[in-house]
């Protein structure tokens, strides 16, 4: 997490703004805890921001050689959800800032298979509904739903 990101811009949305905050706190931010949950309850064992790989992903499931970047929407800049407003307050350092999140998302990701990790972005917004997330992670994990 770079310095900037500190910063609070001052026009947010109260869902901006309350994700935001759940950054600032901690990396366990709620739809991360959401995925976490949902894992534990299938019986998965993972590791958390392993710091070795590329970009610390936040679940890694070193036995399956899978990788779970859990995102949040208005950080990395879900191309399908609505709610990526732009902060009025210096739109243009912000829009640089996002692009920045975005190309290092990339280059992570890249990397991250590069090594032979398989890996599944789970955005914020699809972890929400349980029935979305659980045919997300099973079909990921090729879980057999019993
Ligand atoms: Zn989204």
């Amino acid at each position: 997490m770079s310095g900037t990101e500190g910063a609070m811009p001052d026009i947010m949305t109260k869902e901006e703004r309350s994700e935001r905050m759940s950054r600032v706190k901690g990396k366990d931010s709620k739809p991360e805890k959401r995925v976490r949950s949902f894992l534990h309850r299938l019986g998965f064992r993972f590791r958390l921001h392993v710091a070795g790989l590329p970009g610390k992903p936040d679940i890694v499931l070193p036995r399956h050689r899978k990788i779970i970047l859990v995102h949040g929407c208005y950080w990395h800049r879900h191309g399908v959800c609505r709610r990526l407003s732009i902060p009025e307050n210096k739109p243009d350092f912000w829009r640089k800032k996002f692009a920045g999140n975005v190309e290092r998302d990339r280059r992570n990701i890249l990397e991250l298979k590069n090594l032979g990790w398989d890996v599944l972005v789970i955005w914020e917004c699809q972890t929400k509904d349980e029935e979305t997330l659980k045919a997300i992670v099973t079909r990921f994990l090729g879980v057999v739903d019993r």
